[in-house]
């Protein structure tokens, strides 16, 4: 149903107050119709009641009127005043007996007339010649009373049937009224009634009045058709009702018309109406307060909890709303409030759980991605630092010999170098925890009794507070770990420690393991990169140059005449040679870029990645001279050795590792060739 959708997609403010104003005017409204309506029907039935009365007394009244006409018609036979007429009595000589009896019986004019319509006696006051031309037609009909209007008058006529007379032939006697003037106004005091006898559109008679207390007379103003309407009487709204008057007895052209006052009723009705449209707005107006008040009240709350559930739901926990109230929206919130904190910091403490592990992990991992130990303790310690939340921290690790701690890598702070003097087994704090292989907390910081100065360069009043773990590995420990001040002002906590600890078990098997692979990887008289090493890394490195469309250069050295100079001071020296050369060479390339390797024996290698021939060539050369230049001292005198050098790349001369080092290989021998101590890049005549 469309009301119900457009109720339904509406917001609860809207539904709050049109509710509202449904409840509260609705009724009202539905009330009123029924009590108008009410009021109407009784109102009109009051009319009818009125009307009906005013009407039959109009009709009783006029009915006591012919009646005492009759009466009078009767008394007058009785007094043989027909016995007069049937004796031959002339009209003029019964005048005087006529005119008495006018006057005593109070009649305005006396008919006589016989049976056939014959008019005995016309005499008397006017009308008598409009009477003369009435009478016949009257007396046509059964003998009875009627009114008629002669000359704009009203009368009323009563006939009788004398006989009394000597002669026993009856007579019919009509008597003649002219309507009471006050007739209409004596109904009017009984009823309340306005009467008014129209004739032809004109008023003949009537109790109305104007505003100058005149009878309203003549034409009537009003539309002389309409039988039912309003009319206004000195001020005062009428309804007024026109029938034909006495249902026949008035001739034709005669009509009654009874106007009423407005009933109380209708009075009553109309003053309701008007207090029902007063009460009903402000019904409306009470019904938008209360409805605001009450979306202020509920809606608004509903509406900032809905809002925050919302945020919730697309995962933001920051927003939870306080609405301090008592009742039950005051506990939504405040329950709600709770939810999203304990979701928060359970959520919190989920990221910071991830976060550690993700540490553990890193931690644990970083042996596969850091060749160099210091790079790995660097990114051990900053990870400790990040998720311990602290400023500063360092690493420090046991020397073997001298069974000292050693600051190998510091971190955060103001002062990126830490530097200090190496710290004996069980003094200081770290020196305590290394002893002990026990983590400590001290939230006193520098102010802490077992707190020692070693000379570092930071000012120790920064120190505020510290944790220091032991790196634990096997039996042993193999130096400590050191985090300073948390970023928050905070102390540190027993969980703080147990994550250090955590941490530091975790770091020092990676220490040991990096140690081990890096010894593994490494020869041992030349630190070079091993072969197996080398040829591990050219293919990665190929792989990547090949992926990102980058050049690759790999450089091939061999000592020259290696045989014989071992020959002529024997294989000590030759290693001691060996060893200078290596030492070139990783002097010589980019650290942490370039890879020197021992190739096998007296011939080493060093793969350059992202360097094209020309500059590979460079470099060979400077490498040559740089050999070229060392000196070995010998009992015998100054030794120098050269070294000859062949240089490949790829793309330009290979595609692959085998290729490539056959072809810097053919380079070398090329060199070899060409006179030794020289470098050769590798041509297109090599590649054959
Ligand atoms: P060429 O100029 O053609 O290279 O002549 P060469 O004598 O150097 O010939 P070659 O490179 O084939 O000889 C390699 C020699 O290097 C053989 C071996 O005696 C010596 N050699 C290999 N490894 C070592 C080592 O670890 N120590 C010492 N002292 N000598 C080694
Ligand atoms: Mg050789
Ligand atoms: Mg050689």
């Amino acid at each position: 149903m469309p009301f119900i959708d457009f109720f339904r997609s509406r917001k609860l403010k809207f539904k709050i107050l049109l509710l509202f104003a449904l409840i509260l005017v609705l009724p009202l409204a539905i009330l009123m119709a029924v009590t108008l309506d009410r009021i109407s029907l009784v109102a009109s039935q009051d009319f009818k009641r009125s009307l009906n009365y005013a009407a039959s007394l109009f009709r009783e009244s006029l009915e006591d009127q012919l009646d005492s006409l009759k009466i009078r018609a009767k008394t007058v036979a009785d007094f043989d005043f027909y016995a007069l007429a049937g004796m031959g009595f002339t009209a003029s000589s019964t005048l005087p007996l006529m005119q008495y009896e006018l006057i005593r019986s109070g009649l305005d004019y006396i008919a006589i007339v016989e049976n056939h319509s014959r008019i005995l006696i016309d005499e008397g006051p006017s009308p008598v010649g409009a009477l003369a031309n009435i009478v016949p037609a009257m007396c046509h009909s059964p003998l009875n009373v009627n009114i008629y209007v002669i000359e704009d008058e009203p009368w009323i006529f009563a006939a009788a049937m004398i006989t009394k007379l000597k002669t026993d032939q009856p007579k019919h006697v009509l008597f003649a009224q002219k309507m009471p003037k006050d007739f209409a106004d004596k109904l009017k005091r009984l009823t309340g009634a306005e009467f008014t006898l129209l004739y032809a559109g004109k008023r003949i008679l009537t109790s109305q009045m104007d505003l100058y207390s005149r009878r309203k007379t003549g034409r009537s103003t009003e539309n002389p058709d309409l039988t039912y309407g309003r009319t206004e009487i000195l001020g005062k709204s009428h309804v007024f009702v026109r029938e034909e008057a006495l249902l026949g007895r008035i001739s034709e052209s005669i009509k009654l018309e009874i106007a009423l006052p407005d009933s109380e009723y209708l009075i009553l009705g109309d003053s309701m109406r008007r207090d029902f449209i007063i009460f009903g707005l402000l019904g409306l107006v009470l019904a938008l307060v209360t409805g605001s008040v009450l979306s202020w009240h509920i809606a608004s709350p509903i509406d900032i909890l809905a809002a925050s559930t919302s945020l919730v739901a697309t995962g933001d926990l920051t927003h939870a709303p306080t609405i301090d109230r008592n009742d039950e929206i005051g506990l939504l919130s405040r329950n709600f409030r709770e939810m999203v904190t304990s979701i928060r910091l359970e959520k919190e403490l989920k990221e910071r759980r991830m976060s550690e592990l993700n540490t553990l992990f890193a931690i644990s991992n970083a042996v596969n991605y850091f060749s160099d130990s210091e790079e790995l303790l660097k990114f051990v310690l900053t990870h400790a630092i990040e998720v311990l939340e602290a400023e500063r921290g360092s690493i420090m690790l046991l020397d073997d010999q001298t069974d000292e701690l050693v600051v190998k890598v510091a971190s955060g702070g103001r002062y990126r170098v830490f530097a200090g003097t190496p710290v004996k087994l069980g003094h200081g704090i770290c020196g305590q925890v290394a002893l002990e292989g026990t983590g400590i907390i001290c939230n006193d910081g520098f102010k802490d009794n077992r707190f020692r100065n070693f000379g570092s360069l930071m000012p120790v009043e920064d120190i505020k507070s510290l944790i220091c773990a032991p790196l634990k590995f096997k039996e042993g420990t193999i130096g400590v770990i050191n985090i300073v001040n948390k970023r928050s002002g905070n102390e540190f906590k027993d969980s703080d420690l147990s994550l250090l600890n955590l941490i530091a078990s975790q770091a020092a098997v990676t220490i040991e393991n990096n140690k081990l692979y890096e010894l593994s990887i490494t020869d041992g008289m030349t630190r070079l990169f091993v072969h197996r090493y080398f040829q591990a890394r050219l293919s990665e490195e190929l792989l990547r140059a090949r992926r990102y469309g980058l050049t690759l250069s790999l450089i091939m050295i061999d000592i020259d005449n290696f045989k014989k100079f071992n020959d002529t001071y024997g294989h000590q020296v030759g290693d001691a040679v060996i060893q200078k050369v290596a030492q070139s060479i990783r002097e010589t390339v980019r650290t942490g870029i370039d890879i020197p390797c021992r190739y096998g024996g007296e011939e080493m290698s060093v793969i350059l990645p992202e360097t094209r021939p020309e500059e590979a060539l460079h470099t060979a050369e400077r490498l040559r001279e740089r050999i070229a230049s060392i000196v070995v001292p010998h009992s015998s005198g100054d030794l120098r050795i050269t070294v000859s050098i062949g240089v490949a790349s790829y793309p330009v001369h290979s595609h692959d590792r085998e290729t490539l080092i056959k072809v810097a290989d053919k380079a070398l021998y090329a060199s070899k060739g060409n006179g030794k101590n020289r470098s050769t890049l590798a041509t297109e005549n090599l590649l054959t």
